[in-house]
């Protein structure tokens, strides 16, 4: 029996978010308060202000889509604020069903002669461990009626700027164009791999992931191979922003040299035209064959629609439908969808996935599908037994949720409608 994926629906069923940036997801509300209070520059002091000018619903290109990103890392360079900022972000996605979330973040930009390393994530996550406590304090929980709320952190490499806040500020606002020599990248990631070995090994802070960010576009991750590779080495596990300005190749030196458990975007994974060698045959069967292989070692793509609509000019011309989501799913290749960033995109899960379900005519058994694969694939911060034991309770609650909505279905329609 079929049943309406409806928006009721997906917000009850348990989710995850394992692809979220957390100066990408600040409460617009914060952010005005943060800045007012830290007399700090916006365009606006109106969340509608804002919304016009910097958080747009269409952005011209990748740059006008990270120019937000100045303003909100501008706000977030003290513990407070980073432990406001997490607390909240956590209680946003709860609100909305997400059980699960991996938080993403830099935290090299926020680091500064009084708030070093370790202070930075500690704040981050004394604000993500209250959530939790709050949540999970919840009857419902405490009586395991519903699964509990877990989260882990994944600190992110950057591709392009400077490890130091000031130049990066000025760089996103376009006021500043230095670029230092790329062994500089590379040093920067290195040293920030050993951070969080180091702060998750001594402090004990769930750090579950490393991850390559920024642009793309002329900063191949090969650069940062030994960051990654001191990461694989102490198993921190690894997530690289790939596939969004370069071809298929790009994908394959993140799973191989960059030993990528999971991709983030990975779009270009099916844009055979972007590859660099080769006549056009070659080209396709490579991209196959590395689809194939992607499918079969089932390393995660973390599709998030909306940030690709707003930031790849291919898309904007065109309907969401166009999407390289509907080949991921022909080929049954393990995605999960996450929003990127909640308030520069605008979205939240619950957004992203009934985008997927009435763009792509997502089925209650392919949703669940892609739902659940968030969980299996997450880099929980537990060992591989609570784990297992954390996914099979998710998996139960969400066909407890999915036999209910069925029920009530088939009731409504009186039990006539199969499929
Ligand atoms: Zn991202």
């Amino acid at each position: 029996m079929a049943f309406e994926l409806s928006e009721e629906f997906v917000k009850k069923i348990p989710k995850t978010d394992i692809h979220v940036h957390l100066d990408g997801s600040l409460r617009l509300g914060t952010l005005i308060e943060l800045a007012k209070a830290q007399d700090i520059e916006l365009p606006s002091f109106t969340e509608a202000g804002l919304r016009e000018t910097v958080f747009k619903d269409h952005y011209s290109d990748l740059g006008d889509y990270l120019r937000g990103f100045a303003y909100t890392t501008s706000v977030l360079q003290d513990a407070e604020s980073l432990e406001r900022v997490a607390y909240e972000l956590a209680l946003d996605n709860f609100e909305e069903g997400v059980r699960y979330v991996e938080i993403r973040f830099a935290p090299q930009l926020h680091v500064h002669s009084g708030l070093p390393m370790d202070q930075v994530l500690t704040a981050v996550n004394k604000g993500l461990a209250r959530a939790k406590r709050e949540i999970n304090s919840r009857p419902s929980i405490t009586c395991d009626v519903e699964p509990r709320f877990e989260y882990g952190v994944i600190v992110c490499a950057l591709r392009m700027f400077q490890k130091n806040f000031s130049a990066y500020y000025r760089q996103l606002l376009g006021v500043h164009r230095y670029t230092p020599a790329r062994s500089c990248y590379s040093l920067a990631s290195l040293e920030l791999a050993r951070s969080a070995v180091n702060l998750r090994d001594s402090l004990g802070l769930p750090i579950v992931g490393f991850d390559l960010a920024g642009q793309e576009d002329g900063y191949p991750a090969i650069d940062h191979a030994e960051a990654y590779a001191y990461a694989h080495k102490h198993f921190l596990m690894r997530t690289v922003h790939a596939g969004e300005a370069y071809g298929p190749e790009s994908i394959f030196q993140a799973i191989t040299s960059l030993h990528a458990d999971r991709v983030g975007h990975g779009y270009h994974l099916f844009s055979p035209h972007r590859i660099q060698f080769g006549d056009e045959e070659e080209k396709a069967h490579y991209a196959a064959n590395l689809a194939q292989y992607i499918a079969d070692r089932r390393i995660t793509i973390e599709v998030c629609l909306t940030s690709n609509l707003q930031t790849m000019p291919e898309l904007q011309r065109k309907e969401l439908a166009y999407h390289n989501f509907r080949h991921m799913l022909s080929t049954k290749l393990s995605v999960s969808l996450c929003t990127d960033n909640r308030l520069v995109s605008n979205t939240t899960v619950t957004k992203e996935i009934l985008k997927a379900v009435s763009h792509f005519n997502l089925k209650p058994r392919t949703l669940r599908h892609v739902v659940i694969y968030g969980f299996k694939r997450s880099f929980f911060p537990g060992s591989y037994i609570e784990k297992r034991n954390y996914v099979r309770q998710i998996i139960d609650y969400y066909e407890k949720v999915e036999a209910l909505y069925r029920a009530s279905s088939e009731l409504h329609h009186g039990g006539s409608a199969a499929s």
